[in-house]
């Protein structure tokens, strides 16, 4: 029998804490017999645990970490095609890709999530409206099957399993290896234009009018901000900087020199980050990010600034927080958008972090987060009433047609679920003909209804 541990898991967020039954297997051969071993009444895939909820838990079942899956299979110099162990982290690809001229394709706001996880909850950057998610990227992937088969596919092989597993929250088989694009680049450099705009409306054009000369677009918004001063940002554009635009003799172009790391030592006080605490930051870093153009910045600084901060969920306190991410279609996502800020700005509650994001195209996968629109991301402590408000906000989004991102989510019923993903009746029925003893299963999964339990029937 392949051996687990009991352990309290949790997603980044560290809401909810789940005990669950992790594997950590050396060889993809090895999932196999964790799956054939039949121990567990259901199994999940785990990568990094950067999902903030619980997509990668499975309260008293297994959990199979993937992270020891961690080696180059391949990398093609010249068209920058990398294959690759799922368990391969993005800082992995960093250090071995980017000094030789290629980037992720796609990358989230840390480093410290795998190939295997960017595939699942099928990721986004701040370059969606230029390049679409992860998915986009994927030429081909090993996915093994709950019936323990190795089936490869891809956007032109066996599609419909791919486009149901970019996206699809590990329940549709273990995704063992992945060939993907990577991004030609001349330096680890960007070269980023700030802009201040006064609210909403404003950040929303803004984005609209110019992000087809920025790759990288994204607005940091005072949350906390009220009446004619709702949504002002701070926006942040870039385009990834050429040999041209470092200062001659930049010791090496395509690595910038090392930096510190700090961290958050323990569990703060709930109190910690709180309206007072966040509203001075929030005036402070307004007032502090005027207008300025043409900043050189690393790749670190500009992608990956939390990440120089160790456990910084610690600053959330002992209960964690929630991270709440909303999309609207264009149509209406500045009243769906202005709805969300004015309630939370009225409930008292404060985001630490406010984030927008325009979305271009959606890809072909079932459940992928992004559809054409805008983005809202919100950290919000776990307090009591905060279920009650993020149910409130639910409903606005719904009523705006707008949808939550399932990595971030710990708290959306299954019937807001299906009202928001579509394509949720094509992917269980894709599950009940792939997985009809319901091996695969995640607390995510029972709680949005895209999976039962067990050996149940799917309904
Ligand atoms: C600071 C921060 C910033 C972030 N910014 C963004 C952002 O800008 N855009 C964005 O889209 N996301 C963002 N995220 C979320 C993160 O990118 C995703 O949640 C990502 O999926 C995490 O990858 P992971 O390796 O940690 O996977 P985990 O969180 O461990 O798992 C995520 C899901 O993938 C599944 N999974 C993992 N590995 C495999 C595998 N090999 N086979 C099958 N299924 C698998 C799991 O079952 C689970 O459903 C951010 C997270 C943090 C902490």
């Amino acid at each position: 029998m392949p051996p687990w541990v009991r352990r309290e898991l949790s997603g980044w967020a560290r809401y909810p804490v789940e005990a669950c039954h992790e594997f950590r297997p050396e060889r993809r051969g090895a999932v196999a017999e964790i799956l054939a071993s039949g121990g567990q009444s259901s199994y999940i895939a785990r990568g990094l645990g950067r999902s903030y909820g619980d997509c990668a838990l499975n309260r008293g079942a297994g959990v199979v970490n993937l992270t020891r899956l961690d080696r180059f299979l391949n990398f093609d110099e010249d068209t920058g095609e990398v294959r690759c162990e799922a368990g391969v982290s993005f800082e992995a690809l960093l250090q071995t890709c980017l000094p030789r001229g290629w980037f992720p394709p796609v990358t989230p706001g840390t480093k410290f999530v795998t190939v295997g996880g960017a595939i699942a909850n099928d990721i986004h950057g701040k370059n969606h409206h230029a390049d679409g998610t992860f998915g986009a990227a994927v030429n081909e992937m090993t996915l093994l099957t709950p019936n323990g088969e190795r089936v490869v596919c891809g956007p032109q092989r066996n599609a419909d399993l791919f486009w149901a597993t970019v996206g699809g929250a590990g329940l549709t088989g273990f995704i063992l290896d992945a060939r993907f694009r990577m991004l030609k680049v001349e330096t680890a450099y960007l070269k980023a234009d700030h802009l201040r705009v006064k609210g909403l409306a404003e950040a929303m054009r803004a984005m609209l009018d110019s992000d087809a000369g920025y790759r990288y677009s994204v607005a940091w918004i005072d949350g906390l901000a009220r009446g004619k001063s709702l949504g002002r940002s701070v926006l942040m554009r870039a385009n990834h900087a050429r040999l041209s635009d470092l200062p001659s003799g930049t010791p090496n172009p395509l690595w910038p020199p090392p930096r510190g790391r700090c961290g958050v030592p323990f569990k703060l006080p709930s109190l910690t980050l709180n309206r007072w605490s966040v509203r001075a930051f929030n005036t402070l870093y307004y007032a502090t990010h005027g207008d300025a153009a043409g900043k050189l910045v690393d790749f670190d600084a500009y992608f990956y600034p939390l990440d120089s901060i160790a456990h910084w969920y610690r600053l959330y306190g002992r209960r964690g927080f929630v991270q709440f991410q909303v999309s609207f279609p264009a149509a209406s996502a500045e009243a769906g958008l202005a709805e969300v800020l004015e309630k939370l700005s009225a409930s008292g509650r404060a985001s630490f972090l406010a984030v927008l994001k325009r979305f271009g195209a959606a890809n072909a996968g079932w459940l992928s987060f992004p559809s054409p629109g805008f983005t809202l991301a919100l950290d919000l402590p776990m307090r009591d009433g905060l279920p009650r408000l993020l149910g409130e906000l639910e409903s606005r989004v719904l009523a705006h047609g707008g949808r939550i991102y399932a990595a971030k989510d710990a708290l959306t019923t299954a019937d807001a679920f299906r009202a928001m993903y579509p394509e949720l009746g094509r992917f269980r029925a894709l599950r009940a003909e792939l997985d009809p003893r319901g091996l695969l299963s995640s607390s995510l999964a029972r709680r949005l209804g895209l999976a039962r339990a067990g050996a149940e029937a799917f309904a």
